[in-house]
């Protein structure tokens, strides 16, 4: 293709809400255009890069057995009635009526879509297992929409599902999902890992995530640097025995006077003791009402693995009026002892012994706390943050390590959720009506490609992976309008495409400078620098966008070379 021919808006500029650099690279580079918040047109340069991640993905369904279907995106209320998540969806969900003031949504998932379809076609143990994909476009509403295309509110999904009568057959596909992930982020050229992942709101009790390690990345997730567990924060379990921690305090439960004294550093320095030997109770809003957790006071509560604990719908951290409005207290001063709401412990609050804690009273702390004799717990359970250097929960010697990433994919076992709820049911062998057993699968494809940027990127522009960019060539005319370089080029273009290779022609009026800056910025693989000076000993030169090298090589007879180097790229 030839530059001057197509739509690549490039800028010097970036946005200025863009606060990531696959944003402002994307933006820059011609590839997306914003049209309202985090909605976007995605010019050629942008579809060619969208379209590479799909291919992968789309052979990779395939090779697995997936089967493409495309589903409506507008979805009528009834069928998330049935689901019972008309009701719990909440904002994400864009809810719209037709001229006949019938209900709608448009589809920011589609388990719903698909299991109606199943339940009308599928009706035997013949049938199952069934795997369907579809890469559609989806929408929600997003609290938050930023960073381009990486997190907003319409975006183009992969979604697949699968149907199985068995437990079995379903971890069969789940296991074959998983190894067709890891070949599609692979082939992307990703720096990626799979981490075990809380169910969320889909519900279910199995799930991964396919994280691309970012550090502008809005997950964190905790890994061995010794074994392969990998896990989301919100799930990583800590190490089964916790230690016991005694402060030197005596052991009788004793009010101690902390004027002033709040924050957990300023308690302990006042008292003398180590942080490890205080309770630290934090409030939380629940749709069940007010929670109070407990953690050491070296520790942070997980918000997620707290709600798992209490088996909430929904829970967010309590804003200081409504603690003070319901205990008549400021933070500082709460504690686990005698308070009127649910308490829910981590496992390493009962082995502590003569604890200190917030005595429910201003400018007072409680001493010589026994967990057995004073408090009264609903739950206990693992609901700490991990910490980088805690020990691996799997393996002996290993440490935790976090770090920042972007979730690019996430595969769950969905079990009968959807299939109990909306009757979708098959006849075992032995003629017996069972719900059948389902999976769900989804890639973020634009987030997939801006990810990829994320990675591999430097001060110029981007430096496509060869596997999703939009040209792998790119010829550079020192002077489009001279003559031999005008008709090499052209000569260079046409061998090129004939070897397969896409090509583009910067056949713009330009100088040099200005088209190996587009060039460098829009990160195609390959520069082809076409100059009358080399021309006349026969040369042309080829300089990759990655490292920079350079070199000659003879033209016409060496252009074959050029797909050689690419396919060691
Ligand atoms: P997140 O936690 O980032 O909101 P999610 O858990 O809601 O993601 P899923 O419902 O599992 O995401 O959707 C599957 C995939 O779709 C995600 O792994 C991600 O790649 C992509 N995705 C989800 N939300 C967005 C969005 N707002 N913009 C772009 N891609 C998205
Ligand atoms: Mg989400």
């Amino acid at each position: 293709m030839y530059y001057s021919k197509l739509l690549i808006p490039t800028l010097k500029e970036s946005p200025a809400d863009a606060e990531v650099v696959s944003h402002k690279l994307m933006v820059r580079a011609g590839m997306i255009r914003q049209m309202a918040a985090g909605i976007y047109s995605i010019l050629p340069l942008g579809l060619r890069v969208l379209r590479k991640v799909e291919q992968i993905i789309r052979e990779e369904m395939n090779q697995i057995g997936g089967q493409e279907v495309f589903l409506p995106s507008v979805q009528p209320a009834e069928l998330w009635a049935e689901s019972g998540r008309w009701d719990f969806y909440g904002k994400e969900l864009l809810r719209f009526k037709d001229r006949n003031d019938r209900e709608f949504c448009y589809g920011p998932t589609h388990e719903e879509v698909i299991t109606d379809i199943v339940r009308r076609e599928v009706k035997s143990y013949r049938q199952l297992p069934i795997t369907l994909y579809q890469i559609q476009t989806k929408f929600r509403d997003e609290v938050r929409p930023r960073f381009g295309i990486m997190r907003g509110r319409e975006f183009t999904m992969k979604d697949a599902y699968s149907f199985h009568a068995t437990e079995e057959s379903t971890h069969e596909t789940y296991s074959s999902m998983a190894n067709a992930y890891s070949r599609i982020f692979k082939r992307c050229g990703l720096d990626f890992k799979m981490v075990e992942a809380d169910s969320g709101t889909i519900g279910g009790n199995f799930s991964h995530e396919f994280v691309v390690l970012a550090s502008s990345g809005e997950d964190c997730i905790g890994f061995c640097n010794s074994c392969d567990y990998a896990s989301n924060l919100e799930k990583a379990e800590t190490k089964t025995s916790p230690i016991n921690t005694e402060s030197p305090l005596p052991e009788d439960l004793n009010e101690v006077a902390t004027p002033k004294k709040k924050s957990v550093e300023e308690v302990t320095q006042f008292l003398r003791v180590s942080p490890n030997t205080l309770i630290k109770t934090i409030i939380f809003e629940t749709d069940q009402g007010l929670v109070a957790g407990l953690v050491r006071g070296d520790r942070e509560v997980n918000p997620v693995k707290l709600k798992n604990l209490v088996g909430c719908e929904w829970l967010i951290p309590a804003s200081e009026n409504l603690i003070a409005k319901t205990t008549g207290l400021p933070c500082g001063y709460l504690g686990p002892v005698g308070i009127k709401l649910k308490v829910f412990a981590d496992k390493e609050i009962p082995p502590m012994s003569n604890s200190i804690a917030g005595a429910n009273k201003i400018d007072t702390h409680l001493t010589g706390i026994q967990f057995k004799r004073d408090l009264k717990v609903e739950k206990i359970g693992d609901i700490r943050s991990v910490n980088e250097g805690d020990p691996c929960p799997k393996c002996k010697s290993g440490k935790y390590k976090i770090k920042r990433g972007i979730e690019v994919g996430h595969i769950f076992i969905l079990g009968k959720k959807y299939s109990e709820s909306m009757q979708a049911l098959y006849l075992d062998d032995q003629g017996k009506e069972k719900p059948m057993i389902m999976g769900c699968y989804g890639i973020g494809v634009g987030r997939t490609a801006a990810a990829a940027i994320e990675q591999n990127h430097d001060e110029q522009g981007i430096i496509w992976p060869i596997s999703l960019a939009p040209f792998q060539a790119v010829i550079l005319p020192v002077n489009f309008s001279d003559d031999a370089v005008h008709s090499a080029a052209k000569k260079i273009y046409k061998s090129l495409w004939e070897l397969g290779v896409e090509t583009l022609l910067d056949d713009r009026p330009d100088r040099l400078g200005v088209k190996f800056k587009d060039a460098e910025l829009l990160g195609i693989p390959i520069q082809i620098i076409v100059g009358p000076k080399n021309l006349g000993d026969g040369k042309i030169e080829i300089k990759l966008r990655k490292t920079g090298e350079s070199q000659l090589i003879s033209f016409p007879e060496e252009i074959a070379y050029i797909s050689t180097i690419l396919s060691e790229l």
